[in-house]
């Protein structure tokens, strides 16, 4: 058993248990099971079925959110979000089954035609920092593809995915078809990439335990969806709408209190309005309110977890060069504040690796190749920013940076439509958008002559 605590309180909210090896190969023999009869349901009643538990999750949506409030410390705002997240998804991906065409190649004597089929079973492995909508990314266009799906929840975080697998019944997704294996990655995690009938793994979370899982999967030649680390730049340039760069940028890096894939912890601003963007930065900064996630006013909640806490302070010693930083509460719970390094050199570990708190380093550079220089001076490429008001420059530069998911003036990453996933050590492979589903299917090529 596992003891789940709020991040805003230090209360115990729930227990969970925590599957052993011999419960794990159990939940992946049922969804192993369950594979033909799933695989042989209509399209249209496949999608019927994810369309309903598409609604039922709808329904359900403030509960929802309020179990992520109180399991995760997210803010009511996010977390509401974060649960029709999951509802969007499984609906786009309802759209699939009908869609899930091959292609017919002209060739000499016969007909050439191509079918996806599904993988089999997946193993999706989800990290803390977003429960509900990395869960979503994986089963939604994994079911629409035919595959069965056991899904092993953050230890941390176990909650709304366990409620999720209840709902998915509820809406009349088979037994079997849709699992929540909660417990341990060295256990649960690990035996999903170790069973062979567990023929796909979507992993998200850190890159050193994606690097075991890689390797882990290689002598089955498993098939594997990666989303990994990251350290984002926004980058600002001197022709930008800096009150408005200044003004978004700590959402761009402290939502979900930094402990996000995509956060812009590395600002990179040029030299010239360096001064005048630090100006403006610091009342965003301390404007940002940070305090009980429950409260609709609130933009930023605790950190997850004790252990969380001491590795982002880690990263902010007494001698740090701390620019300014935001308040938050004192007392119980995970509490940090948002803080702002500065200036930073490209050498400082707090540049390097990835912090995943409310800390960020912000650094000059001189001009556009310095910038796009620096942006990809790091081994992660996930995500990033860039600020100007001359388009020829953003292409430019959105082409020069080596980064899955870039926006331009704004800080959006993620839109269910649209894939998403990094370059270098930010993972492998690619999620959501109108492709998603190449990832749960082989492509087989058949061959049918038409000679007497
Ligand atoms: P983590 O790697 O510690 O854990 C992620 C999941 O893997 C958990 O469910 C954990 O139980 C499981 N796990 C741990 N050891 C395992 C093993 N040996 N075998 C199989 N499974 C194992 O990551 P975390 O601390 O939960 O999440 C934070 C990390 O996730 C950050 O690095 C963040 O950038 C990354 N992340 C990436 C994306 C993305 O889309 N690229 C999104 C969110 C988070």
């Amino acid at each position: 058993m596992h003891d789940v605590i709020n991040p805003a309180t230090e209360q115990v909210v729930a227990t969970v248990p925590s599957t052993d090896v011999e419960g794990t190969d159990r939940a992946i023999a049922r969804a192993h099971e369950a594979l033909a009869a799933w695989q042989a349901v209509a399209p249209g009643d496949r999608a019927t079925l994810l369309r309903r538990f598409s609604d039922v999750v709808r329904d359900h949506v403030e509960e929802l959110a309020l179990l992520e409030v109180a399991n995760s410390g997210h803010t009511i705002g996010n977390a509401r979000w974060e649960a029709n997240n999951v509802a969007n998804v499984l609906a786009y991906y309802a759209g699939a089954p009908e869609r899930l065409f091959g292609r017919q190649i002209p060739v000499p004597g016969g007909i050439d035609v191509t079918f996806k089929e599904p993988v089999g079973v997946v193993g999706i492995i989800v990290p803390w920092n977003f429960p509900m909508p990395i869960a979503g990314w994986g089963f939604a266009p994994a079911l629409a593809a035919g595959c069965t799906v056991v899904l092993k929840p953050a230890e941390l975080t176990p909650l709304t995915a366990i409620r999720i697998g209840e709902l998915a019944l509820d809406a009349g997704i088979p037994e079997g078809v849709f699992t929540v294996v909660p417990g341990k990655g060295s256990v649960v995690g690990q035996r999903f990439v170790e069973n062979p009938q567990v023929r796909k793994i979507v992993f998200t979370g850190s890159t050193a335990v994606g690097e075991r899982i890689m390797a882990g999967a290689a002598p089955q030649m498993k098939r594997i969806t990666l989303e990994l680390g990251g350290k984002s730049a926004n980058v600002i340039f001197a022709d930008a709408d800096l009150e408005k760069a200044a003004a978004t940028a700590p959402y761009g890096v402290f939502d979900n209190a930094g402990q996000d894939c995509c956060a812009r912890s590395r600002i990179l601003v040029q030299r010239s309005v360096f001064d005048r963007f630090m100006e403006l930065f610091e009342p965003a900064v301390k404007g940002v309110a940070v305090g009980d996630p429950a409260l609709e006013s609130t933009e930023m909640g605790p950190l997850i977890s004790r252990d969380q806490y001491d590795t982002v302070a880690s990263f902010v010693p007494d001698d740090a060069d701390v620019a300014f930083r935001g308040d938050c509460p004192t007392g119980p719970g995970f509490w940090f504040p948002p803080t702002v390094l500065a200036p930073v050199s490209p050498d400082a570990t707090a540049f390097r690796e990835e912090i995943f708190g409310p800390v960020v380093v912000v650094t000059p550079f001189e001009d556009e190749a310095d910038a796009v220089r620096l942006a990809n001076d790091s081994d992660y490429g996930l995500s990033g920013s860039i600020w100007t008001r001359d388009i020829g420059r953003a292409l430019r530069v959105s082409r020069g940076i080596e980064s899955g998911n870039l926006s331009v003036n704004s800080h959006s990453s993620v839109r269910y439509w649209t894939p998403f996933g990094g370059f270098k050590r930010s993972g492998l492979g690619r999620e959501l958008g109108p492709d998603a589903l190449d990832a749960f299917t082989e492509t087989k090529n058949v061959f049918i002559s038409t000679e007497d």
